[in-house]
């Protein structure tokens, strides 16, 4: 079990007093402390990954994802953009894995 100081950990713990707007078992979904998007969530497990290369549980890649899914509807978010950012030139800056779900504009693509 990781055991180290993670931003993402203490916020999936409750530490971190950040409000969650979804939690499970296995998973939160919190407001981005920097939108990029009028609509900018983070979807995390309360499992400690690295990122998406350290992952090696497919049902809970599935589940966050759904929860994903589930909070844009909520939301009423009817289009969205989810990206994983995957090691250091992807943009990857927290090393606990997360989901970026973002809505509320047009998104260009490709991505920058
Ligand atoms: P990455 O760059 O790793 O794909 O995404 C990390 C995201 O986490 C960034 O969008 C950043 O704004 C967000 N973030 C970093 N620290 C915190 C925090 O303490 N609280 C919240 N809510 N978001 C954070
Ligand atoms: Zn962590």
């Amino acid at each position: 079990m990781y055991t180290g100081e993670c931003i993402f950990c203490r916020i999936a713990s409750g530490k971190a007093g950040t409000q969650l707007l979804y939690e499970d078992e296995d998973a939160v979904a919190f407001k981005d402390i920097n939108p990029q998007a009028p609509f900018h969530i983070l979807v995390i497990p309360k499992k400690h990954f690295e990122n998406l290369k350290a992952v090696d549980d497919e049902r809970l890649m599935g589940h966050l994802f759904t929860v994903a899914s589930s909070v844009a509807r909520e939301l009423g978010i009817s289009d969205f953009r989810t990206v994983i950012n995957t090691g250091p030139k992807s943009g990857q800056t927290v090393y606990h894995l997360h989901i970026h779900l973002l809505g509320g504009r047009y998104m260009m693509w490709p991505p920058g």
